[in-house]
């Protein structure tokens, strides 16, 4: 079984790879909430989404987020009602945020709304989100507290950000099976997502640390930055707010307690040879994900480097 821990956009290009190299049964992912929020009165979840629709074959490639070919009668509708429309919702994705939202009230759980949902949808991988808890990330800028929706697509991330908390962690739980899915599992891979508000909630959930420390599989990440910067939106400028530097020497530090191999961009070979004498495997190869082959190859890649040190681990010493 391999776990992956991811956020919406990086992460659901190395799903998309990773579904075609082996079976959906073995992958269980941990997603990040702490981008959520409640929207026209529904609950939306944007990289449990991305995550689901990706692994249903339905994520719209263009836009990197929502169901491909989508329409967006409703999101029009509500502007003529004089509702907000920064936050675009297309019509069948809507659909999933209704039925979220029915279930929750239901007395259901995010993570059996998500289990039901990723079901009705042809979805057999696992997606567990990483806590049933409300954890809501909150950006400190210039202007006041901002949630992650407002920062990053009603105001572009053109904000200064001073600060970045996790509303509600302190209190709150993982969800049901992700502690068992790192002990039990034979590879992690932590997704190319951003290292502080995709990655950093799920690592600041409450026992999801130490299972990572404690777990015998081997864990792998791939790095979000290539060549000094973001291959898109703000992982840079919020890895710089928290004081890590905005290079692959930073994703590294950022998962220091239980990274054992990151794989990098060859455009960061270098960079990985001097990162490698801190004893961390680093390996180069292109981690741009353009095209299906790009995906698939990268998936390929961590696969048998994971698979090497797995061998490794089990050679009798
Ligand atoms: P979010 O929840 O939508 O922010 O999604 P993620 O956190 O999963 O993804 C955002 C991160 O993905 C950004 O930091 C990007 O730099 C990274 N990213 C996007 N596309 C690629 C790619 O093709 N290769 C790599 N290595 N990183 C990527």
């Amino acid at each position: 079984m391999i776990v992956v821990l991811t956020g919406g956009t990086g992460g659901a290009k190395f799903i998309d790879g990773l579904r075609q190299v082996i079976a959906p049964e073995e992958i269980t992912l941990i997603v990040n909430t702490g981008d959520d929020l409640e929207w026209w009165g529904l609950y939306v979840s944007p990289d449990l989404d991305s995550i689901t629709y990706v692994l249903a074959g339905l994520l719209s490639k263009e836009r990197g987020w929502g169901v491909k070919g989508d329409t967006f009668y409703c999101l029009q509708a509500m502007g003529e009602l004089g509702q907000p429309i920064w936050f675009h919702v297309g019509d069948r994705d809507l659909a999933v945020h209704l039925l979220r939202s029915k279930l929750l009230t239901q007395g259901k759980t995010l993570a059996e709304a998500t289990n039901e949902i990723a079901g009705k949808l042809g979805v057999q991988a696992r997606i567990l989100p990483m806590s049933n808890s409300r954890v809501e990330t909150r950006i400190g800028t210039p202007i006041g507290e901002l949630s992650f929706q407002e920062y990053f697509v009603q105001r572009w991330y053109q904000d200064p950000v001073n600060s970045v908390r996790f509303a509600g962690i302190a209190d709150a739980e993982p969800a049901p099976g992700v502690i068992e899915a790192i002990k039990s599992a034979s590879a992690i891979v932590i997704a190319p997502s951003n290292p502080v508000t995709s990655i950093g909630p799920i690592l600041g959930v409450p026992g999801i640390l130490a299972a990572l420390r404690k777990t015998r599989a081997p864990i792998l990440g791939i790095s979000p930055i290539i060549a000094a910067a973001a291959v898109s939106g703000p992982a840079g400028i919020l890895m710089a707010a928290n004081g890590l530097p905005v290079s692959i020497a930073g994703v590294a530090q950022a998962y220091q307690d239980f990274l054992k191999i990151l794989v990098v961009d060859t455009r960061d070979a270098k960079a990985a040879k001097q990162l490698q004498r801190s004893g961390l495997v680093v390996h180069s190869t292109n981690t741009l994900m353009r095209t299906k082959d790009e995906k698939v190859e990268l998936a390929r890649t961590v696969l048998s480097l994971l698979g090497a040190s797995a061998a490794h681990a089990a050679e009798p010493s």
